[in-house]
């Protein structure tokens, strides 16, 4: 059976990394391993593990019977793995160890029992039995290893080049060391090649081959600190799964990990963003008993979890911490972030701010200023500001570039143009942002004055820039000049146009009415057209009603994305419009089977340092009376005004707030009720809002600023509005 092993695994894709062939899927069957582990672990019962590891100890190879003695429950979860992924949180991680010590059996027992075919839908026991085919990989490693394969290309898979080396470190200087070390006779010597060895590796990734020569012609075994200097080097190279494999390698030739090496593993899992491995990783921690006790592999993990988007156990972990340094709060800070959990990422800043032997850094306040501006929370972000200046730190390029998107996204153009001009050190990323600001907020002049201003400086725009230019003259219908700066940015600056360039110009074009101007260009683009693109054209068939063109680009989405919830509710209307009920029916059936909801309406505004969340139709805030008595003023009063609500159910509106839903209950209508009780005469009130003001709340909007004299600022999903004295900043252009 060996031999067929062998031959089978010829004829599969291998890629040769370092000399050591792999096969192509040996990562993904690896993976797959460690989440079945993981799933094993906390969904069987410790007995089952016990049995089956005893029997694998005796020599038996895993039979049917065996695989079917594991509960019914594990076998269950594993048909639905995301099920599973999402109780995680809920299992003491400290019990890994049985399942781990399968881990161990896997990685080292080569058995393959069955050959799969993919036609046939695998039964649960199959599933089990695929990890034990997996186990094999390893021995054939070794086998393939002898043959040494040569001359096949690794060609599958590329990373992006590591940011982390900017030395350069020259592989001469190493290669006249080590010279000198032969010549000495000092190659002997392990702790001194044991040093050339970390020095190589970790002087830059482009020198890692040489590193592995020296490494992989040793006369005698290396130590653990060489294992270890080259699982750091291939951690943080382009190509991080090296340091994985060197792991694999280092545990079958008998060799115990240290608390060195996990830390970078876990950066090699971080890097390859494979939750799953990290998770096999982190089996292997607890059972060498290093999660409890040491500080930096307890940092990696916490970094790891949140850099994944595992936020949940990272905290879960970060509360376990032993000690805890400003690395692992701002790896906290950025988990939140990074998954959309933007309150608790301030919280979790507040509560750093009360640890007395905790100083916050720059990257502390980057993961802060994010969270504010996409809350809009812009009182904290001033007080952020505050801080920087108070504390006399430094108003690093990054922090500022931050600031200054977050005054902008917050609705404070003003704010954000005079930290601008503070700035001293500005890259094309700080003049990006700045153009990219006032672009969102209609100020189309403006942003193209800064642009002018930055090729002053000598700054070249980028691809970034471009798209806020063509976004700052779509939005305020300068046709002509978009189609200018569209051309030169590929002939003059070398900019190739990007799908998101494109999308800019079937915005410009479709919201000034091109709309067949729109549709040439994307059938004329080099790309294939995604939903976005599409749904700018549909956003326009939308807004110039033009129904037949709305159809057919709806369509086109729903080949592209059959759950898109916009082009559903765009081809429900339109056939409502015209009475073709049978098509309504069925547009709205195929959304409920496909399980899609509309997302509802949500604005938040910031009050004293909290934002406060109000979606459509919500009468759960604490201040509901109070709200719903306001809202009745304002309709007293607009009505007075002459106001008259937009009659329900537009036939063109692809607004997903819920339709049902009063017009006076729109998500954004209650914060401005909220903002009015609790604010003073005269205080600017500023919303964030998810979806699309709808015309009712936009015409409703014009006259509250004006009845009420008050500044409203409406950050919606594509633009700013801002409603003062009866009059929006979009020109109702939007
Ligand atoms: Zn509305
Ligand atoms: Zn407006």
């Amino acid at each position: 059976m060996e031999l067929s092993l062998f031959g089978d695994l010829n004829q599969r894709n291998v890629v040769n990394s370092g000399g050591y062939p792999i096969p192509a899927n040996f990562f993904d069957a690896f993976s797959e391993m460690a989440r079945q582990i993981w799933l094993l672990h906390h969904l069987t019962f410790s007995f089952d593990l016990e049995a089956l590891i005893f029997e694998v100890k005796k020599g038996c190879r895993f039979s049917k019977v065996y695989m079917e003695s594991v509960t019914e429950d594990a076998f269950l979860s594993m048909e639905n793995p995301q099920v599973s992924f999402t109780v995680v949180p809920r299992f003491p991680i400290a019990n890994f160890k049985s399942a781990f010590t399968l881990e161990d059996l896997f990685l080292t027992q080569g058995i393959c029992e069955k050959t799969r075919n993919s036609n046939v839908p695998m039964s649960k026991a199959e599933n089990i039995t695929d990890i034990f085919e997996i186990s094999g990989y390893l021995k054939m490693l070794q086998r393939l290893e002898a043959v040494k394969t040569r001359g096949v290309s690794y060609s599958n898979i590329t990373f992006p080049p590591s940011k982390h080396f900017t030395s350069s470190s020259n592989v001469i200087n190493f290669k006249q060391l080590h010279a000198k070390l032969i010549r000495n006779g000092d190659m002997e010597n392990i702790l001194t090649v044991g040093k050339l060895v970390a020095d190589v590796a970790i002087s830059n990734p482009a020198n890692l081959s040489y590193a592995r020569l020296i490494f992989s012609n040793l006369k005698y075994p290396p130590n653990i600190f060489m294992w270890n200097s080259m699982i750091r080097g291939y951690a943080h190279s382009s190509t991080p799964k090296e340091a994985l494999i060197l792991f694999l390698e280092m545990r079958e030739k008998g060799y115990s990990p240290n608390n060195y090496t996990f830390p970078f593993l876990l950066k090699a899992c971080n890097q390859l963003m494979d939750l799953n491995l990290g998770l096999g990783i982190h089996g292997i921690v607890i059972k060498y008993g290093f999660e409890d006790c040491d500080v930096f592999i307890q940092t990696s993990l916490v970094n790891f979890y949140a850099s994944c988007g595992s936020v949940q156990i990272a905290r879960l972990l970060f509360d376990r911490c032993l000690q805890r340094d400003v690395t692992s709060w701002n790896a906290l800070i950025k988990g939140y972030v990074r998954s959309g959990r933007y309150m608790d990422a301030i919280r979790v800043f507040r509560a750093m701010q009360d640890r007395v032997d905790i100083e916050v850094d720059e990257i502390t306040l980057l993961g802060v200023v994010l969270a504010c501006s996409q809350l809009g929370a812009l009182e904290m972000g001033r007080w952020v500001h505050a801080y920087i200046e108070k504390s006399r730190m430094e108003m690093s390029m990054n922090l500022g570039t931050a600031l200054i998107d977050l005054y902008a996204r917050c609705g404070s153009i003003d704010l954000a143009v005079n930290l601008f001009k503070k700035i001293r050190e500005k890259d094309v990323r700080t003049w990006s942002v700045m153009i990219g600001g006032l672009a969102v907020h209609g100020l189309a002049k403006e942003a193209l004055g800064f642009l002018s201003d930055m090729q002053r400086d000598g700054i070249d725009p980028d691809s970034v820039t471009f798209t806020h230019v063509l976004r700052a003259c779509s939005h305020a219908g300068m046709v002509a000049e978009g189609l200018r700066f569209f051309d030169i940015m590929s002939e003059v600056y070398n900019v190739e146009p990007t799908i998101e360039h494109y999308g800019c110009m079937v915005d410009l074009l479709g919201r000034a009415g091109c709309l067949d101007e729109a549709l040439g260009l994307i059938k004329r683009i080099p790309y294939k057209p995604d939903v976005v693109l599409w749904g700018s054209l549909l956003v326009a068939c939308r807004t110039h009603k033009n129904v037949v063109m709305g159809e057919m680009v709806a369509k086109e989405m729903l080949k592209l994305d059959p759950n898109h919830c916009g082009a559903h509710v765009f081809l429900s209307n339109i056939y409502a419009s015209v009475g073709q009920w049978c098509e309504v029916d069925e547009v709205r059936n195929s959304m409920k089977e496909l399980g899609i909801k509309k997302s509802p309406g949500s604005s938040l505004i910031e009050l004293d340092g909290d934002v406060h969340e109000f979606v459509a139709g919500d009468q759960s805030h604490h201040q509901t009376n109070k709200i719903n008595m306001m809202l009745d003023e304002i309709a007293r009063l607009l009505s007075l005004e002459g106001h008259v609500p937009t009659v329900k159910g537009i036939p063109y509106d692809i607004d997903e707030e819920e339709k049902e839903q009063a017009l006076s209950q729109h998500s954004e209508k209650l914060a401005v009720a909220f903002g009015l009780i609790n604010t003073k005469q005269g205080t600017p009130l500023r919303i964030v809002k998810n979806l699309r003001v709808c015309e009712d709340c936009h015409s409703a909007m014009k006259l509250i600023s004006k009845v009420f004299n008050r500044l409203i600022v409406i950050r919606d999903c594509s633009r700013f509005h801002h409603f003062s004295g009866g009059l929006c900043s979009c020109k109702d252009y939007w």
